[in-house]
């Protein structure tokens, strides 16, 4: 009598499944592994959603397999609302996961270089206070099949306009990605797969709190992801009051991690400073700045706050900006102001889902 073929069911989702894993699957389950490449094809290219709808497409011994994995194979994900901004270039998307869980995800851009930005967890454990999405505190890690269903669903609205793809993407939205390293890696494995969507590793941008172990593990990741770090303050005591974790990483080691990973990695390093009025965005701030960065390959991303609820602050004015700007500038540094497009769909980190909990 043969062995009992392994028909156990798969860790993830389909999404979260990368080609080698899913060969893997499949041979353990008696399936020729060869089959992979339909199946990828089906659901990162045809974009099949829910993969029940294209099933008839596939060999029957893949139809077999799918409905022998008992339960649904594609991630649930369920779009519970999508808030276009008055621009129409920002759309903002709900997403409900299978245990009721809410993240959002943000599509960006213009035709010819769109970008969605992708939640790495329900809520977040990092605490900064100026956070919609740390505000709420921690709930869970999302998978990467969550993680990746994301990306697929700005891409399958992309694909209603003319020759439209996605692009870029940029790991900012609710949660800490490097919190969540392996689902976050594997996600990204995924999403730059050439037999999937394709998505260049430079055009993937990994944007950390200062998560010092993941910098470093991230820093031996044979991919090169482009790596943001938010700094907000520049002395350790200032940074802990907006940042908690700085007690736990504090700044000085971040900007040798940061000036590490640099070297290592022969990459520049975007850093990005929230400009809070008052807090913040003093010429002296500026200048504390431009001195940390000295002798690194770096950019700084001034973002004006967006206010939030749980937080009193609010933006500087526009001039305090601009000479903030002027002051990084003069001392060398590249630099983008980061006007948040569609500021009227509530596009800050974790926003969207603060508004629709508090009319509920
Ligand atoms: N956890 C990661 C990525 C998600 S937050 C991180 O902190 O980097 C993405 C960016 O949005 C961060 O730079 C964060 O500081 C910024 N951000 C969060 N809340 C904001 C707000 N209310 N206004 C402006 N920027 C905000
Ligand atoms: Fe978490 Fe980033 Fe928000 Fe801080 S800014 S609470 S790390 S999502």
């Amino acid at each position: 009598m043969s062995a009992p073929k392994n028909t156990s069911s798969i860790s993830d989702s389909l999404e979260g499944l990368p080609y080698e894993r899913l060969e893997e699957q499949l041979e353990a389950s008696g399936v020729n592994p060869l089959h992979a490449k339909a199946l990828f094809n089906a659901v990162h290219r045809r974009l099949e959603h829910p993969l029940s709808s294209g099933i008839e497409r596939l060999v029957p011994p893949l139809q077999r397999w799918l409905t022998s994995q008992g339960a649904p194979t594609a991630c649930a994900m369920e779009s519970v609302s999508e808030t276009p901004s008055t621009d129409g270039y920002t759309h903002k998307y709900l997403l409900r996961l299978a245990d009721g869980a809410e993240v959002e995800t943000v599509q960006m851009g213009f035709p010819g270089r769109f970008t969605a930005c992708l939640s790495s967890q329900v809520g977040c454990a990092m605490g900064c206070v100026f956070c919609a999405t740390g505000q709420m505190g921690f709930a869970r890690h999302l998978s990467a099949g969550e993680i990746v269903a994301q990306a697929l669903h700005v891409e399958r609205q992309l694909r209603g306009l003319q020759g439209e793809r996605l692009r870029n993407i940029v790991m900012m939205g609710m949660g800490e990605p490097l919190h969540n390293f392996e689902a976050t890696m594997t996600a990204l494995e995924i999403l730059t797969d050439n037999r999937g969507l394709n998505i260049g590793p430079a055009r993937v941008a990994i944007s950390t709190v200062g998560h010092i172990p993941g910098i470093e593990q991230l820093a031996r990741h044979p991919k090169r992801y482009s790596l943001a770090v938010s700094l907000h303050e520049a002395s350790e005591d200032e940074r802990a009051a907006l940042v908690p974790v700085n007690k736990k990483w504090p700044l000085a080691d971040l900007l040798q991690v940061c000036r590490d990973y640099s070297r290592l990695k022969r990459a520049r390093v975007f850093f990005a400073w929230t400009l809070i009025g008052g807090v913040n965005d003093s010429d002296d701030h500026a200048r504390r700045l431009a001195d940390l960065l000295r002798g690194m390959d770096a950019h700084v991303n001034l973002i004006p706050l967006n206010p939030t609820e749980g937080f009193e602050g609010d933006a500087p004015e526009a001039g305090r900006v601009r000479a903030f700007q002027q002051i990084i500038q003069d001392s060398g540094l590249p630099s983008t102001v980061r006007q948040r497009r569609g500021i009227d769909v509530a596009a800050g980190c974790g926003q969207l889902k603060v508004a629709r909990a508090n009319r509920v």
